[in-house]
């Protein structure tokens, strides 16, 4: 048994879901499971909707609702599939559903993260059907599956938590019968349910942590993330226009890029697969001859696998001259975070000071004040990182000095290489991130051997 994931582009119309029903048909042999996302851009119009209606922009929100239905039952009839009346039914009545929605946001006047989960999840709850009726179509023994009765998380809406054991135990009992009969299950990413039911996100970009979860939940023997390049590159394509494909690469160094901005993996995909010793491939829908990124523990090992970057990091200082030393005032330093539940991404420490960067500014107000008590705070946003990334960079002191003559004089405003040796993270101010990742790729990618 397989877990087929396809991310947006690869449903963005009907096209593209009818080669997606041509890519699962020829897995058949395999005993795929399908886990889809949203239309293409869907999650960002149907977030548009939750904010607007929230701020009184009542008939925005309705408009764009409008477009969003008028953009799924072309689909469906693109696809051939509008004589399916339970699909056709079921469509309207999540549309329905959505404007009342919406309506309810307009009158509180205010939207809370589980409200707007309610809205957010519309999209997997839209297409899965619309993937399943499609698959069937071409002869496929498709059967969607509601994944919020497989999928169960923790109530932190828009970033929830899965829950392992009860998502293998709802496996067992919803998904492998079927897989035994010889069905293709088709299933939405990204959403789930709390234990009362009631509807949840897993965050942005979360359908390949879906799809990861299912594969180890049912000990699949792969893993496959479909999406709208070759596979994992070098660099992300969009920035660094010279990437190549990784034919091969450590799960520790896929979960360092995933983390580091690799948009093409969500961060959390890689855990669940470790766990169970599962390999994850990255596909390219538009062209499955390609031989794709096999994900796995054995790699060989290389001192620069690949580059990542993200902007809109923020640096938070804390100087104290009395306090850092004492024993115990780290912890209580990072406590102020995990209270906050903002995760550090890179810690430099002196004595006097110490600075951590955080992608989620959400409780930053609330994380400085609470810091305050150690000593002065400041706060630097609007910076980025790069990373350099490969399981044999720690060992490797010409990659170390190739890595900073590349960077030239861009400035620097932290550095840190991981215990395991395995990521180098540069901070960088949040303009300078994409021509630093330029740089980096030509001096370790573009020429030269790394
Ligand atoms: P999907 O909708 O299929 O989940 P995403 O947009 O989430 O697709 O992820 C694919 C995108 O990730 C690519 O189009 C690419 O721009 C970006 N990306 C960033 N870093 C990398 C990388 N190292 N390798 C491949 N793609 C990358
Ligand atoms: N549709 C969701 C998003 O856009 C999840 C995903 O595509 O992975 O964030
Ligand atoms: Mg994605």
């Amino acid at each position: 048994m397989i877990v087929a994931k396809f991310g947006g582009t690869s449903v963005g119309d009907a096209e593209a879901i009818a080669r997606t029903a041509g890519i699962v048909r020829a897995r058949l042999g395999r005993a795929p499971v399908v886990v889809t996302s949203a239309l293409a851009g869907t999650t960002n119009r149907l977030i548009e909707i939750g904010q607007q209606a929230a701020a009184g922009q009542l008939i925005v929100a309705l408009s764009i609702i409008e477009e969003l239905r008028a953009r799924h039952f072309a689909t469906i009839d693109d696809l051939g599939v509008a004589d399916d009346i339970e699909l056709v039914t079921d469509t309207g009545v999540l549309f329905d559903e959505l404007a009342h929605l919406a309506e309810a946001l307009s009158v509180l006047g205010d939207v809370t993260p589980r409200s707007l989960d309610a809205v957010s999840s519309m999209g997997e709850r839209l297409s899965a059907p619309i993937v399943a009726a499609a698959l069937a179509r071409i002869g496929v023994p498709a059967v969607f599956v509601d994944a919020r009765r497989v999928m169960a998380t923790s109530d932190d809406f828009g970033r929830a938590e899965p829950r392992p054991d009860e998502i293998a135990m709802a496996c067992r009992a919803h998904l492998l019968p079927l897989v035994r009969a010889g069905k293709v299950p088709v299933l939405g990413g990204f959403i789930g349910a709390t234990a009362q039911g009631v509807t949840t996100t897993l965050g942005r970009g979360g359908s390949d942590y879906s799809a990861s979860l299912f594969g180890a939940a049912m000990d699949a023997e792969a893993i496959e993330i479909w999406t709208d390049v070759d596979g994992m590159l070098t660099a992300d394509p969009r920035v660094v226009p010279g990437a190549r494909l990784i034919e091969h690469i450590r799960f520790d160094e896929a979960a360092e890029l995933a983390s580091f901005g690799a948009k093409v993996l969500h961060p959390s995909t890689i855990a669940p697969a470790v766990r169970k010793g599962i390999p994850v491939f990255v596909f390219n829908s538009r062209r499955p001859e390609g031989s794709g990124t096999r994900i796995t523990f054995d790699a060989p090992r290389r001192p620069v696998r690949a580059i990542a970057g993200k902007t809109r990091i923020a640096v938070v200082k804390v100087r104290s001259p009395r306090m850092l030393a004492a024993p115990g005032t780290m912890r209580a330093i990072f406590e102020v975070f995990e209270r906050n539940r903002t995760s550090v991404d890179v810690v430099a420490t002196s004595e006097v000071s110490v600075s951590v960067t955080v992608d989620d500014v959400q409780h930053l107000e609330a994380i400085v004040a609470q810091l305050s008590a150690f000593g002065d705070v400041s706060v630097e946003r609007g910076r980025g990182i790069v990373a350099l990334v490969g399981a044999g960079l720690g060992e490797s002191t010409v990659s170390m000095a190739r890595a900073l003559a590349a960077l030239g004089d861009l400035r620097l405003h932290m550095l840190s290489l991981s215990a395991t040796g395995i990521n180098l993270t540069l901070i960088v101010d949040g303009d300078a991130v994409h021509d630093a990742m330029r740089r980096l790729h030509a001096a370790f990618f573009e020429g030269g051997s790394a």
